[in-house]
């Protein structure tokens, strides 16, 4: 069985209602990254930032999965599909999908601030707030890779990208690192399509294919041309 890697970023899941990041009506437009999403930030300012990851896991849990979440598993009848994703968001998961990685973390996890091994689901719209403990007693924080900090699952990522025989990379302006060097480590034979209605300034090769349409357009599109 061929396997299809799927490296998606937060465009996926606009059409869900979720914004993205750099986009004219994306979230860094109306806050400021240094301010909520880096690692100083969360030490200085500790409240703001919770405040900032309790708004976006609201929105998460009043979004739903979209067209292009949905079509991905239409993908698992004829291939191995193995989904490596930036989101913080829970959607390919509410689509369906059962093998994601997140290298960027997940809004629907916190964890202490004194030990990353001690992770809390939280399967519901809730805040987690200052004063809110670990079982060691120490303040918990977002489950989510700040910048500022090493992205531990990289590697894993790195490894399924070169098993690839198909790479789909969706909905990602390519501008975070290291996750936007992973599109190099495909295989030689490798097919990749970047699909994005705004496409990412990148390498032009033989085997890359560009779709300028939104995820829920291009996406099941080339599903269905995968598929026949
Ligand atoms: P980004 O904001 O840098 O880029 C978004 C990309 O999506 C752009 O290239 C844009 O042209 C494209 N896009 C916009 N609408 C689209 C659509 N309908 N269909 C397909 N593509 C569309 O986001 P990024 O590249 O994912 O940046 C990475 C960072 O953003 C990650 O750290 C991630 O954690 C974070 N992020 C995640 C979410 C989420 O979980 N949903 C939301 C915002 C930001």
């Amino acid at each position: 069985m061929k396997r299809i890697v799927i490296f998606s970023g937060s465009g996926l899941s606009k059409e869900s209602g979720i914004p993205t990041f750099r986009d004219f009506d994306g979230l860094w437009q109306d806050y400021d990254p240094r301010e909520l999403a880096t690692i100083n930030a969360l030490k200085t300012n500790t409240e703001k930032v919770m405040d900032f990851y309790n708004m976006r896991r609201n929105k998460m849990w009043e979004s739903f999965p979209n067209a292009a979440h949905q079509s991905i598993i239409e993908l698992e009848k004829k291939f191995e599909v193995k989904v490596i994703t930036q989101n913080v968001d829970n959607l390919h998961e509410r689509a369906g999908s059962e093998n994601v990685l997140h290298i960027h973390g997940e809004l629907s996890k916190v964890r202490s601030m004194i030990d990353e091994e001690l992770i809390y689901s939280i399967e519901e719209k809730k805040d987690v707030n200052l004063g809110d403990l670990c079982s060691k007693g120490s303040q918990l924080r977002p489950h989510i890779v700040l910048f500022g900090e090493p992205v531990p699952k990289i590697k894993e990522a790195i490894e399924i990208v070169k098993t690839a025989d198909i790479l789909i990379v969706i909905g990602t302006s390519l501008q975070v690192y290291p996750a936007a060097e992973l599109i190099e480590y495909t295989k030689e034979d490798c097919e990749t399509y970047i699909i994005n209605p705004e496409i990412p300034s990148i390498k032009k090769k033989d085997n890359r294919f560009f779709i300028t349409e939104k995820a829920c357009i291009g996406l099941p599109k080339l599903v269905h041309k995968l598929l026949n």
